[in-house]
């Protein structure tokens, strides 16, 4: 058996769609049928040859959602057929990180579109089933739940789990992308009032739909604008972009004992931020770094989202089918929203 997949055989070269061999799963994990997958600035990371756990050749794709196809002999509580979704950090279960309820962080984790062969592809393999995969709600669609994953569970747990939002809180999310509108949508409804900073006004305009109170472009001079928006600085600020220019923000734009929360990859090959580290002795600033979120801690979300208080599926902007995939990765951040996969 054969599947399609998008693949890549050098660093920033084609991304074409060829027949790959069907993948196998391990004793402990399962191959899933894709249903959707999206495709993210990360992905567009590991094919421009920022991330050193990608072999060539190699297929992108970690944020997916779909059926169980396979299962591997020492799997327990997955079967064929069941609808899921898996964070794209995939946890071991077994490592200190673990033990502690902290698999976004294990130190033997696999990550499908980075480690091994990912979801822009007919199936994907995925390991330590019994500890990653996330049922899905009755009636969530595949695309909708694809962003679950990676970048709406990121931004909720950076905003609740690291940022420790509050009720009334000013939040600053720096770059308006997946991400960035995902912490936007789960800042406000934590009851956080949220200033959007982007370049692009249709990134704004997004984040202006998912409640930000003000929005900022991100030329001009993003600290001076928050702190006289937020009448002295915001309480919690996010990098959600990965970049120099909005980390060094995001922290220049805090009030005094502000948290800034580093949630966009920071890759060393595109250059290290200059943390002004005299600044963050001088206002008691916490400097946070988060990493995904854990399958155990998906609950609290996915009944956010049943229940209506969160809308996951209002980021999803495009749906695309897989020979379009690779043109849409090499674009990363080009156009708002998230584009999604859902045609193999
Ligand atoms: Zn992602
Ligand atoms: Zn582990």
């Amino acid at each position: 058996m054969r599947v399609r997949a998008l693949v890549f055989e050098e660093f920033g070269g084609p991304l074409t769609v060829r027949a790959v061999p069907d993948p196998t799963p391990d004793r402990d994990g399962v191959v899933v049928r894709v249903g959707a997958s999206g495709i993210c600035r990360s992905d567009w990371h590991g094919w421009s040859g920022h991330d050193p756990d990608v072999v060539l050749p190699h297929v992108p794709g970690h944020e997916l959602a779909g059926t169980v196809a396979a299962v591997g002999d020492r799997v327990r509580t997955w079967a064929v057929g069941d609808r899921v979704t898996v964070p794209f950090v995939c946890a071991c279960g077994h490592c200190g990180p673990c033990r502690d309820g902290a698999g976004q962080v294990c130190a033997n984790q696999t990550q499908p579109g980075f480690t091994h062969w990912g979801s822009l592809a007919e199936c994907v393999a995925l390991d330590a089933a019994d500890v990653n995969l996330v049922a899905l709600p009755d009636g969530m669609p595949f695309a909708t739940a694809a962003g679950l994953g990676c970048r709406f569970a990121t931004a909720f747990r950076a905003v609740t789990g690291v940022g420790r939002v509050r009720p009334g809180e000013w939040v600053a999310v720096h770059g308006c992308g997946g991400v960035g509108l995902s912490a936007v949508q789960v800042a406000v409804a934590a009851g956080a009032r949220v200033v959007a900073v982007d370049i692009a006004p249709g990134a704004l305009e997004l984040a202006r739909a998912c409640g930000a109170e003000h929005t900022v472009d991100g030329a001009g001079d993003v600290p001076g604008a928050i702190a006289e928006l937020t009448g002295g600085g915001a309480h919690v600020s996010l990098d959600a972009l990965g970049a120099a220019v909005t980390c060094l923000n995001s922290i220049a734009g805090l009030r005094p004992r502000g948290r800034h929360v580093q949630v966009g990859l920071l890759p060393p090959v595109l250059g290290r931020p200059e943390i002004p580290m005299e600044r963050v002795i001088a206002g008691e600033l916490a400097l946070l770094g988060s990493h995904g979120m854990a399958a155990a801690d998906y609950p609290a979300m996915l009944s956010l989202i049943t229940a209506g208080r969160l809308r996951p599926e209002l980021l999803v902007t495009r749906e695309l089918g897989l020979d379009d995939a690779g043109a849409a990765l090499a674009a990363v951040g080009q156009e708002p929203g998230i584009a999604v996969v859902t045609s193999f």
